[in-house]
């Protein structure tokens, strides 16, 4: 291999291994409008060197790709609000717990609900969330609308008449007793929406990264499309399936990359 390092060319030949830990395919617009398309113009939650490099070079050696649909995708709010108020898509209907970790919210509003993503609150809701946040004032949310009524809030906000109404109807009457029987909030965040009402438009607020990459098995070793381990050939990290694709929760990026990583470097530096 040629490369530069602190800006000096250095030529290195690997004699038992090499690890590929480049990271994901992010950055790189082509393969994710290939198989990620819903990411393609959202900021990345990764670094720009995030270009798909590992995939590409191994790819050129025969190895396996898995998972190359999946992502992650953080909605970027405080939780203390999201957990105070209901988040509705485009036709105003609850689609996921707002209590859930942040990263499934992201992923349902932006892979299932074409990104149409809403959050409501009422007074109360807000004022409690901005006494409990510990963001700066600065960075505290601001309604994107307000109004005294659901009607005239599903109107502003564009929604079908009727259908954000019907949604706080029910979730209403369950809050009654501190129960949310339809997506199953904990009984500690539910309370009936009342008085005037505020919305946060969450359409630009989502971004990702992608979660596929190539085929390993539990040694770190690249994998052919036939099955068989591609000789010195290891991978770890992003640039790899991994653990984490259509189950992703904070920490398994970096469990994927430390944990494989390692087990990656103690196969390359073996003797052959
Ligand atoms: C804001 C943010 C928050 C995050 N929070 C979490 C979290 O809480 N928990 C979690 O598990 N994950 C989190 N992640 C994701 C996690 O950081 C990454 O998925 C993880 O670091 C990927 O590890 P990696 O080793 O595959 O790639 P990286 O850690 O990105 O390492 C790849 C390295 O390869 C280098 N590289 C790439 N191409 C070349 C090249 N051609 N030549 C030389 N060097 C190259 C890059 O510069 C980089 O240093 C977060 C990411 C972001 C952006």
């Amino acid at each position: 291999m040629v490369a530069r390092s602190y800006g000096e060319r250095v030529t290195i030949r690997a004699r038992r291994g090499v690890v590929l830990a480049t990271g994901s395919f992010t950055y790189d617009e082509k393969m994710l409008g290939a198989h990620a398309p819903l990411l393609v113009g959202r900021p990345g939650s990764a670094v720009e060197e995030h270009d798909g490099l590992a995939v590409k070079l191994a790819q050129g050696l025969g190895a396996g790709v898995a998972h190359m649909d999946a992502s992650e995708v953080a909605v970027h709010m405080d939780p203390q609000y999201l957990i105070r108020g209901i988040v509705v898509n485009g036709r105003g209907q609850r689609f996921v717990n707002e209590d859930t970790y942040p990263g499934r919210i992201g992923q349902a509003a932006l892979l299932k609900q074409d990104n149409e993503t809403f959050l409501v609150l009422d007074e109360e809701g807000f004022e409690e969330a901005r006494r409990m946040s510990a963001a700066p004032e600065f960075l505290q949310l601001r309604p994107s609308w307000v109004c005294g009524t659901a009607t005239e809030l599903a109107a502003e906000m564009g929604l079908p008449a009727g259908a954000l109404e019907a949604t706080l109807d029910v979730y209403n009457r369950h809050a009654e007793d501190g129960r949310d029987p339809v997506l199953h909030k904990a009984g500690r965040w539910v309370r009936p929406l009342r008085g005037p009402l505020g919305a946060v438009d969450l359409r630009g607020q989502t971004s990702g990264f992608a979660l596929g990459g190539l085929t390993t098995d539990t040694d770190a070793r690249v994998l052919h499309v036939d099955g068989e381990p591609i000789p010195g050939l290891f991978a770890a990290g992003r640039a790899t399936a991994g653990i984490a694709a259509w189950g992703y929760a904070s920490g398994a990026s970096l469990g994927d990359g430390s944990f494989f990583g390692r087990r990656a470097g103690v196969g390359a530096a073996a003797k052959p």
